[in-house]
C-alpha cells in the first residue's frame, strides 16, 4: 500500500521548512517591536462559533469547513480562520478588563480548508494574524495595515500594494443593503443558486461571488462607496490620514468586499503586483470588525485585524526572484578516522554544542573522502579531522574551509580557537 500527503496538504521538507523559520523570525519580531503579544488557541472549536461569526452565506462556512462529531456528539470543526477563536478567548478571558486596551494579539497556526487545491491554496495552509480589540481609534487601523506591510518589507518583497475600502458602519451597510436587491431582485434568475440564497440573506456577498464574476449587472451594482453617512466617511478619511502619515500608498477600491460577515468600515487587502504571480494575487487580508465580540455574547469590543498565509509569502518571493541568501551552514565538520577518533569526536562534538556551535560528525562509517564531501554539502566553516594519532597526541586538524588554512591544534585548545 503507498501512502500520500492528503490532497491540499504538502510536507514542509528540510530544504524549505528554514525559510519558515526565517518568516516566523521575522513575524515575531516584528510583532514585537509593534507590541503584539502571541495567543495559541484550539486547532478546533465548536462550529456554531464559525457559523454565527464567519457566516451562514460565506463560501467558508457553506463550502470549505472541516466539521465533525467528536464522540461526545457534539459538532466540532477545524478552524478555517483565526479572527473567531481570538474574539472567541477575548470574551471568554474578559480580556475586556485588561487595564491596557486595546488588546493586541497574534497568532500563526493552521487553518483548514476544503477548497478545490491550486497554487497557492492548499486546504491546510498556515496563518499569521494580528488582532487589535477594544479601540475604534483610526489611528490603530492604520497601524494594523502598517505591521501587515513592514512584514512583507522584511520578507524583501517590493511588488506589492495595498488595497482599501470602506464598508461603512451598521447604517451605512443597512441602506446599501436595500439597493443591492433591488439592484439584483428583477435579474437574480440569471445568477447561480448561491447568489439567489445570498440575495436576502446577505446581498453584499453576491459582489464576491467567483461564479458570477462576469455577470454585467455586477459592475452597474449600487457601490458602497455613494452609502457610506456622515461618520463613516469621517472614519474612513482619518484611516487614510494616517496612512498618509506612515507613509503607506494605497488603492482605493470601493467593490473590495471581504469574504467574511463580519467586517465594517475599514476593509482592505495586500496583493502581489508580480509578474511572475499566477491568478490568485491576494497576500493578506483583513478589515474591522466592531461587534463581533457582541455576536459571540461579549461586551462592546471593537477590533481590527488581518490573516495572511505563510504559503502565499513564499510564492510571492518566488515570483519576486526574492530569496535568503544565507541558507544556515553548518559551523563545524567532524571528521573521525577509526573508533578511538570516532569515541573522542563524539566527545567534542557534545563540547561544541553546548557552546552554541552548529555541529555535525559522520555516523555512516565512511571513508575520509566521503566525510569531506559531507562537510562540503553542509559549507561547513570548519573541519576538524581527529585520526588515531590525534587522539594519541590529544590534537586535532583544524580546516579554515574558507581560505583552506590547516592548523594543528590542542583538543584543550580547540574551543577558544574556534570562537575567535
Ligand atoms: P481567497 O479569495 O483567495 O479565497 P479568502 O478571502 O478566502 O481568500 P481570507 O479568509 O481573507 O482569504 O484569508 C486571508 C489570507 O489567507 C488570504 O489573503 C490568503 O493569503 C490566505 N489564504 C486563504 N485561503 C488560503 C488557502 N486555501 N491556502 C493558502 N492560503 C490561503
Ligand atoms: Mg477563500
Amino acid at each position: 500500500m503507498n501512502f500520500k500527503v492528503p490532497r491540499g496538504t504538502q510536507d514542509i521538507l528540510p530544504a524549505v521548512s528554514w525559510k519558515w523559520q526565517r518568516v516566523e523570525k521575522i513575524v515575531q519580531s516584528v510583532c514585537d517591536v509593534y507590541n503584539y503579544k502571541e495567543i495559541r488557541t484550539p486547532i478546533f472549536e465548536q462550529t456554531e462559533l464559525f457559523q454565527r461569526t464567519v457566516g451562514d452565506t460565506t463560501d467558508i462556512v457553506q463550502k470549505e469547513m472541516y466539521t465533525f462529531k467528536d464522540r461526545g456528539d457534539r459538532s466540532m470543526t477545524l478552524r478555517p480562520e483565526g479572527t473567531a477563536a481570538v474574539v472567541r478567548s477575548f470574551v471568554e478571558n474578559k480580556m475586556f478588563g485588561y487595564a491596557d486596551q486595546p488588546v493586541k494579539l497574534y497568532y500563526t497556526g493552521p487553518m483548514f480548508r476544503y477548497e478545490r487545491q491550486q497554487a497557492g491554496r492548499y486546504r491546510q495552509f498556515v496563518q499569521f494574524g494580528v488582532e487589535a480589540i477594544g479601540s475604534d481609534d483610526p489611528a490603530i487601523d492604520a497601524e494594523v495595515i502598517e505591521l501587515a506591510m513592514t512584514v512583507y518589507k522584511r520578507a524583501g518583497l517590493s511588488d506589492i500594494k495595498l488595497i482599501l475600502n470602506s464598508l461603512g458602519d451598521k447604517e451605512s451597510r443597512h441602506a446599501h443593503r436595500e439597493a443591492l436587491i433591488a439592484h439584483f431582485t428583477p435579474h437574480i434568475g440569471e445568477f447561480c443558486t448561491d447568489c439567489q440564497n445570498r440575495l436576502e440573506k446577505n446581498p453584499l456577498r453576491i459582489l464576491d461571488c467567483k461564479v458570477d464574476r462576469e455577470h454585467p449587472l455586477m459592475k452597474s451594482a449600487p457601490s458602497l462607496a455613494d452609502y457610506l453617512n456622515e461618520s463613516s466617511s469621517a472614519y474612513f478619511e482619518k484611516v487614510k490620514h494616517y496612512l498618509d502619515i506612515a507613509g503607506i500608498e494605497y488603492e482605493y477600491d470601493p467593490n473590495l468586499v471581504r469574504g467574511l460577515d463580519y467586517y465594517n468600515h475599514t476593509a482592505f487587502e495586500i496583493m502581489s503586483t508580480s509578474k511572475g504571480f499566477g491568478a490568485i494575487t491576494t497576500l493578506c487580508g483583513g478589515g474591522r470588525y466592531n461587534g463581533l465580540a457582541e455576536e459571540i455574547g461579549g461586551p462592546s469590543a471593537p477590533g481590527i485585524g488581518f490573516a495572511m498565509s505563510i504559503e502565499r509569502l513564499l510564492l510571492a518571493m518566488e515570483a519576486e526572484e526574492k530569496s535568503w541568501t544565507d541558507e544556515p551552514s553548518l559551523d563545524v565538520y567532524l571528521v573521525t578516522l577509526g573508533e578511538a577518533a570516532r569515541t573522542k569526536g563524539f566527545e567534542l562534538l557534545g563540547q561544541l554544542r553546548e557552546a552554541g556551535l552548529r555541529s555535525e560528525m559522520d555516523y555512516m562509517d565512511r571513508k575520509m573522502k566521503a566525510q569531506m564531501k559531507s562537510a562540503d554539502r553542509l559549507q561547513a566553516n570548519y573541519v576538524i579531522v581527529i585520526g588515531e594519532d590525534e587522539v594519541n597526541n590529544n590534537i586535532v586538524q583544524l580546516k579554515n574551509m574558507t581560505d583552506g588554512q590547516q592548523n594543528q591544534v590542542a583538543m584543550e585548545n580547540l574551543l577558544d580557537e574556534l570562537q575567535k
